[in-house]
């Protein structure tokens, strides 16, 4: 190939890159039908005809390129796909279509700014009527409700029935639900422990009875040190155990199983006084623990000892410009592939 021959081909890539980076789909449409390899040619700094179009905003010269099979994935000299580039430059309706997934460069790993990433653990189907937790005749009143849900964990495990006749092997869990009567013994027994999770939300108003207005069913969450075979002969449904496997509820579940869960962890892991050793009791529908003996310091102001900890962590995934690779690490203990967490300290 001579100089000439390349200074001609280099001369021809500039005007395609030009003709996109301006929006001019006639041109861009003449020369793609002409020379079809000109679709990923690459000028300064690997800016490719799409990188260059979509930056300027040119939804229809991205819209043919795409038809034409341009692409989408390669990345330029800083790293940057044609999706960070429309993101940096806030064409969302561009990014949005760049992210729909009808060919063969699907887009595997989520994209943040594609649709709302929503934790699995953070659905709250429950209101939490936090401030009822200190009105215990309210509290008192709706343990023996007909109506109020207890769900049973024994070991901070739930108990799930499961469609199929193993529930280990696969498929949806589904928590098992109590009435007052089927639990009414275990509540008083003295290990036992019970967590308010809070009362059903409603789209519609409540309705009314006779004598006013008839609150939502309320949900409580009982762990039991009791025998989990006499336990399990207590439920209806088929299939059932105690399953310590979490990622096998529907969203709305999992919430509440991550709500309960995390406070019966709290109390099995707290049960004596941070500040004297001394025993402790809950309170508070199950998120307060206070010092029995009376001339514990505890018992004076406000100490975070007394209520469930929360420990901030982030948990990130580092994925690949090209929206299709991240980065895991092993835990070697269990041969684990996951996401880096980092505890924050103060
Ligand atoms: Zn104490």
């Amino acid at each position: 190939m001579t100089s000439l021959q390349l200074s001609a081909k280099e001369e021809m890539v500039e005007r395609f890159l030009d003709a996109a980076a301006r929006g001019d789909m006639i041109q861009v449409s003449t020369m793609l039908s002409q020379s079809p390899s000109l679709i990923n040619q690459t000028g300064y700094s690997g800016w490719s005809a799409l990188m260059l179009g979509l930056g300027n905003g040119h939804y229809p010269v991205v819209e043919a390129l795409l038809s034409h099979g341009c692409d989408k994935f390669s990345v330029n000299s800083s790293s940057q796909t044609a999706y960070d580039i429309a993101k940096f430059w806030g064409h969302r309706h561009i990014s949005t279509l760049l992210g729909h997934t009808d060919d063969r460069c699907q887009r595997l790993l989520p994209g943040a700014d594609l649709h709302q990433q929503e934790n699995y653990f953070s659905r709250e189907t429950l209101d939490r009527l936090s401030a009822k937790r200190t009105d215990e005749g309210w509290l008192e009143d709706k343990q023996s409700d007909p109506n109020t849900v207890y769900l049973l964990f024994s070991n901070c495990s739930p108990m799930v029935s499961s469609p199929l006749e193993d529930p280990n092997a696969g498929g949806e869990n589904q928590l098992c639900r109590f009435r007052y009567e089927t639990v009414k013994d275990l509540l008083q027994k003295p290990a036992t422990v019970l967590i308010f999770l809070g009362v059903e939300r409603r789209k519609k108003p409540s309705a009314q009875t006779v004598d006013g207005v008839r609150e939502p069913p309320a949900w409580f969450a009982i762990n039991t040190d009791e025998d989990t075979a006499d336990l399990l002969k207590r439920c209806r449904e088929k299939n059932c155990c105690f399953n310590r496997d979490l990622l096998k509820f529907s969203e709305e579940e999992a919430g509440v199983v991550a709500q309960a869960r995390s406070v019966l962890a709290w109390h099995s892991r707290y049960s004596f006084c941070p500040t004297c050793g001394s025993s402790t009791r809950s309170m508070e529908g199950g998120y307060k623990r206070s010092c029995l003996n009376s001339d514990c310091r505890s018992l004076k102001g406000v100490h975070n000892t007394c209520y469930p900890r929360v420990d901030p962590v982030v948990i990130m995934l580092v994925i690949h410009p090209d929206g299709n690779q991240c980065l895991l690490g092993e835990e070697r203990r269990f041969s684990l592939w996951a996401c880096s967490p980092v505890w924050l300290d103060s």
